[in-house]
């Protein structure tokens, strides 16, 4: 038993599901999924590594998109929720 165990797409670490957030594709865009109950494709990481993230095309890779994702939402959560 215990708390389910996701990758973090961007430095790979395994965490606790609820120390990441979740993101879900929507078209060419990834949004911010606090609720973790979206539908679609999904993918885990630690809020602070989202600019590795960017910086590895790890969304894209995780998403399986061959084009680069509009994550600007997923800053807007992040940034918001750090403060
Ligand atoms: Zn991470």
């Amino acid at each position: 038993m215990g708390l389910p165990i996701r990758s973090c797409i961007a430095c790979r670490k395994r965490e606790n599901q609820i120390d990441l957030l979740r993101v879900v594709r929507s078209g060419g865009r990834v949004l911010p999924d606090p609720t973790k109950q979206m539908n679609g494709r999904g993918a885990w990481l630690h809020p602070h590594c989202v600019e590795m993230a960017i910086n590895r095309r790890a969304f894209e890779r995780a998403l399986k998109s061959e084009e680069i994702l509009d994550i600007s939402e997923v800053l807007k959560f992040v940034e918001g929720s750090s403060n």
